[in-house]
């Protein structure tokens, strides 16, 4: 199994120089062959693909002799990075995605700063508090965990507030598994509660949260007072940054934790299928601020799925999951309104709060779709609430637990 382990690095000045070098000379490439495709395609509808550019660069590094002076694996993987972005330009136009922008110069201002390393002949190490870095050499890490599997590769990033951190990927890490459960859990995402389960629990968003976003907006406006070019302004704007990134890193620690919790406790979870051409349309802060949890919650989920072998079953996202009773499946339209929050089914009479009966109806449409694909797994439910999986998927199994 794959994992990445994060720890903050801290290089001194000569090694603070040569990342500066590496992520610059990494843009360069980036841009350089950006601007190589586009002009190709412009000229004769021609393609060039990342072995072709690859080639290129052994060319280009003869007459740039600079580029020689930092890490060859950092400059193919900004290559491959490009042509990655290539790719997914294309899947997302071929889906059919009008919102998909294309492919974008890297700024050294606008851009996370950042370069990504391969794993070759021991060139990266992890001893004690320290890593071995091509070009770099030993830097001391906070370890607050040890590392485990064979390294892949490792990616060195510079935040805007001037923190450096690596991200080691490590390949047959031997995970310890969770015990296997019979529960399964259906979950509705929100904006004013981050999450609702199909068990009435209901997860809000961490409380300090919205006081961090009020110094945001704050921050922002005594930046924008600050003149231009000054030392103060620049203060101003490491202050913003570091204010920035104390929400992300509140916001992931919330998320890590509630993905942790929730993939140990159940064995599937249903949930609703968001999309970024959902995403992109919204423009309001909040809300966009809950889009990007749910995409990484969303993938927390799946990777900490594939490692504990639960499942997540996603459902589709025009599926009317707030409208429907839960209880006898009467379409109440009204519902479609956002301020109703509690409401009474016209039909059986069921009280419902708004969000719990969407995480029942996430849950049911997910166990109907799991049940349509043969042989996946049995699942029945079990008339008081509970629904019970047999292991072998057959889901006329005598063999249950609840
Ligand atoms: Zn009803």
């Amino acid at each position: 199994m794959e994992k990445t382990f994060k720890f903050r690095l801290y290089p001194d000045k000569k090694q603070e120089i040569q990342l500066a070098k590496t992520f610059g000379c990494c843009r360069f490439v980036y841009n350089y062959y950006l601007n190589k495709r586009i002009e190709a395609y412009k000229e004769n509808k021609q393609t060039i693909n990342y072995y072709a550019c690859s080639a290129d660069l052994t060319n280009l590094k003869k007459q740039l002799l600079w580029l020689k002076e930092v890490d060859k694996f950092a400059l193919q993987n900004a290559l491959r990075d490009l042509d990655r972005a290539y790719s997914n330009f294309f899947r997302e136009i071929k889906k059919g995605n009008k919102n998909q922008g294309f492919l974008k110069f890297k700024k050294k201002h606008n851009s996370k700063q950042s370069y990504r390393t391969t794993w070759s002949n021991n060139n990266i190490e992890v001893n004690g508090n320290k890593i071995k870095i091509p070009k770099l050499g030993w830097i001391k890490i906070a370890k607050s965990r040890d590392i485990s599997g064979r390294i892949l590769n490792c990616t060195i990033t510079k935040t805007k507030s001037g923190k450096y951190f690596v991200s080691i990927c490590c390949t047959d890490v031997v995970i310890d598994k969770y015990e296997r459960t019979s529960k399964v859990i259906g979950i509705d995402l929100g904006i004013k509660r981050f999450a609702t389960t199909s068990d009435g629990e209901v997860i809000e968003n961490p409380k300090h949260l919205a006081k961090l976003e009020k110094r945001l907006t704050r921050e922002h406006r005594k930046l924008s007072k600050k003149q231009k070019g000054s030392k103060n302004r620049e203060k101003q704007r490491i202050k913003l940054a570091r204010v920035y990134e104390k929400i992300a890193n509140t916001r992931t620690d919330f998320l890590q934790k509630l993905s942790t919790r929730l993939i140990k406790e159940n064995q599937i979870i249903c949930l609703e299928d968001l999309s970024i051409a959902n995403m992109v349309k919204n423009r309001n802060l909040a809300k966009s601020i809950s889009d990007v949890s749910w995409d990484k919650f969303i993938r927390m989920l799946q990777y900490k799925a594939l490692w504990h072998d639960r499942l997540i079953q996603k459902i589709d996202k025009f599926y009317a999951s707030s409208q429907s009773c839960s209880a006898c499946g009467y379409k109440n339209t009204e519902i479609s309104n956002l301020s109703i929050r509690e409401w009474e089914c016209p039909q059986c009479h069921t009280i419902h709060d708004r969000d719990i009966n969407a995480a029942i109806n996430v849950l049911n449409e997910g166990l109907r779709l799991l049940n349509s694909t043969a042989g996946t797994v049995g699942l029945q439910a079990c008339g008081d609430g509970g629904y019970e999986v047999c292991e072998a998927g057959n889901s006329n199994c005598e063999v249950r637990s609840t």
